[in-house]
């Protein structure tokens, strides 16, 4: 058998032990250290535009931090891209409200701000305006930030924006990560950079990074005693991770050339081929770091389909998978209110994510390509 060929896997970049010795060395084995406050600068610069950085121990708990900063509370009502993965829409539930699932747009496959709109409109006229919007940047594509900016100021509703899939994409060449309210990033293992499981909360205000890092941190009050007057979590990231992620954070750029790299190896291949798309920006305003690289096959034109195709190369042990399943089809969610028109479902019946990964070799591109070839 073949050795097994991944979506996405981890690419170290060489200094990650150096950091990790550091801090063996220094014995900062903890949810905090040197390591936790470089990678937050890191990143920060990174971002620029001022932005504040709490390291975090997933990206999920992000979203569960900018959720309570932003005062949702049980039996509210938060707005959400229904294509997405489900760490997106969960913690809404963690704070007992309810998830409002919206569908995407054809160009970028996230949030639709017509269908935003619509939502908001109901919601409201029945009672209750949403609390937050959680948009999503998926597969690394950077969604219509001026068109879903517009929306959430004219309702005044703060938007949470999920760049867990998107450090290092822009739009209109401004960084993803920098234009919600508060934003989130993950580095968990099969993100564009990992630290095996981490993510991070992003907003301009360093109160609120300061009081992300309070929340994480088991909301422990100024006193000689532990004193408490919040409920606290323990969503800190390891002083070992962010030493993963102080390497990773050198090697970003360049990772992010090979994954577009990959897209165009893709289109490529596929750019004869009748009746399948390869997912690229629609227009150069929006660059994407392509995180995954996706194709949607029209077996009315390609005589295919793509779970042809993801047979085809499981065979040869290559890993590929079906887009992202909307929320709104989730049997958990399949009672929460949904505004849109299928794009989505249109989307996860067609669609499949290819492997995408900086660190994939000759060879195994080789036999990707050998793989697909039959269906080109
Ligand atoms: C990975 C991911 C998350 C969650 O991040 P974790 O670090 O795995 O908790 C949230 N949203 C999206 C869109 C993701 O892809």
């Amino acid at each position: 058998m073949n050795s097994k060929i991944y979506l996405s896997s981890p690419h170290m970049g060489g200094t990650e032990q150096d950091y990790i010795n550091s801090a063996f060395k220094t014995n900062w084995i903890a949810p905090l250290g040197p390591n936790v406050t470089s990678f937050e600068e890191a990143i920060e610069s990174y971002l620029g535009k001022d932005s504040k950085v709490a390291a975090l121990s997933s990206g999920t708990a992000a979203l569960h931090l900018a959720l309570i900063l932003l005062g949702v509370e049980r039996g509210d009502e938060v707005i959400c891209q229904s294509m997405t993965f489900s760490a997106s829409a969960n913690p809404i539930v963690y704070q007992g409200a309810t998830p409002i699932f919206v569908d995407s747009e054809p160009e970028t496959w996230n949030m639709c701000p017509l269908y935003l709109e619509n939502a908001i409109k109901d919601r409201i006229s029945k009672g209750k305006k949403p609390k937050a919007i959680i948009a999503v940047h998926l597969y690394g594509m950077p969604y219509k930030v001026d068109e879903i900016n517009a929306i959430a100021e004219k309702y005044d509703i703060p938007i949470i924006e999920d760049s867990a899939e998107a450090l290092g994409s822009t739009y209109k060449d401004k960084k993803c990560g920098t234009f919600g309210t508060i934003s989130i990033l993950s580095f968990n293992g099969n993100k564009i950079i990992t630290t095996s499981g981490g993510g991070a909360l992003v907003s301009k205000d360093k109160a609120v990074k300061e009081k992300a890092i309070f929340l994480a941190t088991q909301a422990r009050d100024n006193a000689p005693h532990y004193q408490h007057s919040h409920i606290g979590y323990n969503y800190r990231l390891s002083n070992i991770c962010a030493g993963i992620g102080c390497g990773q954070m050198e090697v970003l750029d360049k990772h992010i050339e090979l994954r577009r790299q990959m897209n165009l190896f893709y289109k490529d291949l596929f750019s004869t081929s009748e009746g399948i798309t390869v997912f690229t920006e629609p227009s150069d305003q929006l660059r994407s770091n392509h995180w995954l690289s996706c194709i949607v096959v029209d077996p009315e034109k390609s005589r295919f389909t793509s779970e042809e195709i993801r047979f085809a190369l499981e065979n040869d042990n290559i890993e590929s998978r079906p887009l992202w399943k909307p929320m709104h089809l989730q049997p958990v969610f399949k009672d929460a209110p949904y505004y849109g028109n299928s794009v989505s479902e249109g989307l996860f019946k067609k669609g499949i994510c290819l492997p995408s990964g900086s660190n994939l070799t000759t060879e195994e591109k080789k036999r990707i390509m050998t793989v697909l070839t039959q269906f080109v």
